[in-house]
């Protein structure tokens, strides 16, 4: 736990002025677009002619993230990378962030250095600037806030209300891999309240873990997409699960789906996580939080295209919307889609 011990800079002793200071004087700006960054009262961005995309989250302890168990260092960068990943589902290029940040007095400036040195990784990955923020004091741990800004051409842009009957459904990577690694953490964490002395076993659940505690946002996938030429009809990233996220698509599109459980590709990991806690490993594909994979749909013509993209799997296709919504099983049994969205909210 990063709790404020023996060890460790009071942060009272830099004030909130000196903490910016610190935590932003090594910023070097990447992009044209960012006219100023950090140090006035604003930030000045120049986006010339194209669209502007701006997408915010806030994530609390307690309820997002739990301290026991999530680095720092990865709960930083997991905090930019949700972010852009919502750029990136809206067929955008993210190019600024700015950082909104309230820490209670059991946090160190070490502790927030670590923080930080996972926002800065993220936004060298995500090839993003850090333009802003906000630095405050809270009463109750850990609340982090970031705005992730991007542009994209206005006919390149992916709504989720796009989608049309028969287009293609498709995904990036493998789904319920972030929940799984979930799963493995609570247990792992119940076991370790209830006796301090067994050491947590999270042997062979690497993959899981990563996924879980430093999750990538698909720049990759939209690159690939950009290379080919292929603009979704819908995109989302999927953060409340395959189900919930489709029904999105197909509310907003005003349409229907067919969905085949043997085609939705799941890591042999999370299978092997699956079967260890009895559970249907396609829940955890289904409705499994957090993947940030995207989910996005295209027109049949480009099938070819969409065939070419590795790591990108088809996995049914758009129905008129009076046929409903359905998953196909790997027994031929139709099953209508329910939104068991992803709850972030621990049991109270
Ligand atoms: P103001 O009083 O106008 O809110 P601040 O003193 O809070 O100004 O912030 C000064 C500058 O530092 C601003 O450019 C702001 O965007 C930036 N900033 C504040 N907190 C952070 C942070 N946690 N991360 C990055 N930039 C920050
Ligand atoms: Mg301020």
């Amino acid at each position: 736990m990063q709790e404020n011990n023996a060890k460790g800079t009071d942060i009272a002793t830099l004030g909130e002025f000196g903490l910016i200071k610190h935590l932003t004087k090594n910023i070097k700006l990447k992009h044209a677009s960012t006219n100023v960054g950090v140090g006035d009262d604003a930030a000045v961005l120049d986006y010339q002619n194209k669209k502007t995309v701006v997408t915010t989250d806030l994530l609390l302890e307690g309820i997002h993230f739990d301290l026991m168990y999530t680095p720092l260092k990865h709960l930083g960068y997991k905090c930019i990378a949700v972010n852009v990943s919502d750029i990136y589902a809206m067929n955008a290029l993210p190019k600024q962030v700015t950082v909104s940040i309230a820490i209670s007095k059991r946090f160190t400036l070490e502790a927030i250095e670590e923080l930080y040195e996972g926002i800065n990784l993220a936004c060298e990955n995500y090839n993003v600037d850090l333009v802003g923020g906000d630095t405050t004091s809270s009463l109750t741990g850990l609340c982090i806030s970031v705005t992730a800004i991007g542009e994209a051409d206005a006919e390149q842009l992916a709504y989720r209300s796009g989608a049309k009957e028969n287009d293609l459904i498709c995904v990036s990577g493998n789904l319920g891999a972030a929940f799984a690694g979930l799963q493995l953490l609570e247990r792992e964490k119940r076991v370790y309240e209830s006796n301090p002395a067994m050491q947590p076993d999270l042997t062979g659940h690497d993959y899981i873990l990563e996924r879980q505690l430093k999750p990538e946002a698909r720049k990759d996938i939209y690159e690939r997409l950009q290379e080919a030429k292929i603009v979704p009809s819908s995109m989302i990233d999927i953060s409340d699960g395959l189900s919930s996220d489709i029904m999105h698509i197909c509310e907003e599109s005003k349409v229907g789906c067919q969905i085949y459980e043997e085609k939705i590709p799941v890591d042999y990991e999370t299978h092997k996580m699956a079967e260890e806690l009895n559970m249907n490993y396609s829940t955890f594909s289904l409705n499994g939080g957090e993947d940030y994979e995207l989910l996005f749909t295209v027109p049949l013509d480009q099938f070819d295209a969409i065939e070419k993209i590795e790591d990108v799997k088809i996995i049914g296709h758009i129905t008129d919307i009076s046929k409903g919504k359905y998953l196909v099983t790997r027994d031929g049994v139709e099953i209508e889609l329910q939104a068991q969205g992803w709850n972030p909210i621990k049991e109270e």
